[in-house]
């Protein structure tokens, strides 16, 4: 393996990763050498997930936490320091879309829980976890965000808002913590088939309308999104910062021909 690709020895934290482009991230991140630390919901998608990563021959721990709960947020940062002693890369890629239609009509649940999972969890595991990143002497941290943020969207539009506020918060941390050599960086996916995708890439008419519209005329598999985060968290990345990288087949640069 080229060393531009290379993540041998370094601890890997990364949030929403017992499925989906979580799980391909810890499975590329793995076979690059990383010492894996797991997040999801609840222990027994964690436990699936560690004992799969573990057949792989990865080293890999398991840490369940609610990331819409603060104080959970924090124990997991405690606990992932505890056992590995450090974090070197920290995906934040855990992500919900409870309210889709006109944004006006979504409760204020559906805020909290959409801002508190997908915003500001990253903010709280950033401000745990950078001090002692900058202390080890740098790191990488990438934020799945998605294309919902970077145009107008009537169906996703809270959640828009949400991945928006996430790759403006990559390009503050990225400013704030790069004299410390800790490079931050948002994905901003298209449709990728994972479950979480499954209420649209189950709607033929929708994806008929989207697949036109994307120049590749597909979706994308959660690998397709994992190889740039590897990019991002590897030396081979190490002069970008601060983006957000759209990984979306075209959708968002198509003519609609
Ligand atoms: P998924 O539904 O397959 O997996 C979601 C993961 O997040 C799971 O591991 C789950 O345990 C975790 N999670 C959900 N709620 C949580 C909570 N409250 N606390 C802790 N963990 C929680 O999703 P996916 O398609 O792999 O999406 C991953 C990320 O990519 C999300 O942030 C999503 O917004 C983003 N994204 C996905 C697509 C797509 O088409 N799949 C497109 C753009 C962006």
């Amino acid at each position: 393996m080229s060393e531009l690709f290379s993540l041998h020895g370094r601890v890997a934290l990364i949030t929403g990763a017992t499925r989906g482009i979580g799980y391909a991230i810890a499975l590329e991140y793995g076979r690059a050498g990383a010492r894996l630390a797991i997040s999801g919901e609840t222990a027994e998608e964690c436990q699936a997930a560690v004992s799969a990563l573990a057949l792989e021959g990865f080293e890999v721990a398991g840490f369940p936490a609610d990331l819409s709960d603060h104080h959970a947020v924090h124990s997991l940062s405690c606990a992932v320091l505890k056992h590995y002693g450090q974090v070197d890369v920290l995906v934040c890629n855990a992500g919900v879309a409870p309210h889709m239609g006109p944004i006006a009509t979504a409760s204020d649940k559906d805020w909290e829980l959409t801002l508190s999972v997908n915003l500001r969890s990253a903010l709280w595991l950033t401000s745990a976890l950078l001090p002692g990143m900058a202390e080890i002497g740098g790191g990488s941290v990438i934020f799945m965000a998605s294309i919902a943020g970077v145009r107008g969207n009537k169906g996703l539009g809270l959640y828009g808002l949400s991945k928006a506020g996430l790759a403006q918060l990559a390009r503050n941390l990225a400013v704030e913590w790069g004299p410390s050599n800790i490079r931050v960086n948002a994905i901003s996916p298209g449709v990728i088939q994972t479950d979480f995708a499954r209420s649209l890439t189950d709607n033929l008419e929708i994806m008929k309308r989207r697949l036109a519209l994307t120049p590749l005329r597909r979706v994308g598999c959660p690998e397709e999104v994992a190889a740039i985060a590897l990019l991002l968290a590897a030396p081979g990345g190490a002069f970008i910062s601060g983006q957000n990288i759209i990984v979306d087949g075209g959708t968002t640069i198509g003519d609609g021909n």
